[in-house]
This record gives C-alpha cells, sequence and structure tokens, in this order.
C-alpha cells in the first residue's frame, strides 16, 4: 500500500471516531485532501485508494495537476480553497466544482457573470477573516451579513462558510465562531481545520476539513 493510501486511511478512521465520540453522523463531515505543491505521483496514489475530493489553492497550478484526471474519473471533486483573482475566473469556473473562497464583491460579480456564461452554478463558500486579520483574505464578521444578502442578488449559491484561523490563536475559538455565524444564517456547510487541527474542527460542527501533509507528506517549495 502507498505512503498516501495509508494516510488516508488512517485519517478516515481518526475521523469516523472523532465522528462518533461527537454523535454526529458518519457521512457529516468530507475529507478535502489538499494537493497543491504536491507531485503527480501522490496524486495518482491517492486516486487509486478511491479518493475523489481534492482542494487546490492555485487555479495555475490546479488545471496543471487535474485537467488530465478529468476525463479518467468522473466523480471527481474539485474545491478551490485558495485566493482567486478576477482575471482567473473563467478557468477556475471551467474546472473547479467548488468555490471556497469567495471574499468581496467585485468576485462574486465576476463569478456570476462566468457561471451564467459556462452555464455552471458552483457552489461557492464565502471565506471569513474570523482574526479580522488585516492581511489575510475574507470578509469581517460584521460585514458578513451584508455579503450574503449581496451574493444572493447576484444569484450566487451561497452553501458555506470557510475560515482559516490566525496561525498563534487557539482554533478553536475561530472554529466555534465560525460554526455560530453559520448557523445564524442557516447555511450548512462549514469548511475548518487542517492537519494539525482538522479534530478539534470535528468536534466543533465541520461539514469539510482541509489536510493536504497529514495526507500527502510535505510539499514541495
Ligand atoms: C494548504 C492549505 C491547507 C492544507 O494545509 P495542511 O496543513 O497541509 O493540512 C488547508 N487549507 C488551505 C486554505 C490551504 O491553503
Amino acid at each position: 500500500m502507498s505512503q498516501v493510501s495509508e494516510n488516508l486511511k488512517s485519517v478516515h478512521l481518526k475521523l469516523q471516531k472523532k465522528i462518533h465520540l461527537h454523535e454526529r453522523n458518519s457521512d457529516d463531515v468530507k475529507i478535502v485532501a489538499v494537493s497543491k505543491r504536491q507531485p503527480d505521483v501522490k496524486i495518482k496514489q491517492a486516486l487509486e485508494s478511491g479518493h475523489r475530493l481534492f482542494g487546490e489553492n492555485r487555479v495555475q497550478e490546479a488545471t496543471e495537476h487535474w485537467a488530465g484526471y478529468r476525463d479518467q474519473y468522473d466523480d471527481l471533486k474539485l474545491h478551490l480553497i485558495g485566493p482567486l483573482q478576477t482575471n482567473k475566473v473563467k478557468e477556475a469556473v471551467a474546472l473547479f466544482d467548488v468555490i471556497e473562497t469567495l471574499d468581496r464583491e467585485k468576485l462574486a460579480i465576476a463569478l456570476s457573470k462566468e457561471m451564467k456564461k459556462q452555464g455552471r452554478t458552483l457552489p461557492c463558500f464565502i471565506q471569513v477573516n474570523t482574526g479580522n486579520e488585516p492581511q489575510k483574505a475574507g470578509i469581517a464578521p460584521n460585514e458578513l451579513d451584508s455579503f450574503i444578502q449581496f451574493c444572493r442578488e447576484q444569484d450566487l449559491n451561497i452553501v458555506g462558510l470557510m475560515c482559516i484561523p490566525p496561525v498563534n490563536e487557539p482554533p478553536a475559538l475561530h472554529f466555534a465562531f465560525l460554526k455560530k455565524l453559520a448557523d445564524q444564517y442557516s447555511l450548512k456547510e462549514i469548511s475548518m481545520g487542517m492537519s494539525a487541527d482538522w479534530d478539534k474542527a470535528v468536534a466543533i460542527g465541520a461539514t469539510y476539513v482541509r489536510i493536504g501533509t497529514g495526507i500527502f507528506g510535505a510539499r514541495e517549495q
């Protein structure tokens, strides 16, 4: 068995234990395998072990990784988990199945226009800057209300919220905050938790965890 395959198996096992412990349903939480800056051989190993849900943070690189696998695996699901520039929207809408990083009005307008043009309605998560960090992408929590409304006026299908907590704060505080916001707006999907803290995110209500190094090992430069 490949290392990637073993890692996937072990993450699934731990996830099921967590899910059981917190009395959630076994299919409540999905694993987004983050394949950014990983070699093709490892991506192939994940596919061969049956995994179909992947996350990428850059449009260009994602196209290089995945365009060729689309025809081979028709149940493949790709999430964009990194910042999206409006000049990459066309390519992103064509490639991805879900956009997790909707974070500004200009992008909402561009996505809406392009989805209509391509006839593809991708579910979107709004990225929330839960720590109000000036350098970080995401909608400030106090602007979320009006931003959700704005996105809906653009006919975007907002299914959930996503966050990346500040590196030097306990992530659980931010996970709990994101969960509270999702509940407040009746948004079902919550994308939070990475290799180091996904178990905490599951305890608090994540429906998607984004795991890179925990599945594929260290990334290439
Ligand atoms: C890279 C990345 C991850 C995965 O991080 P790991 O620590 O390798 O699990 C998750 N979410 C986002 C947004 C990322 O950019």
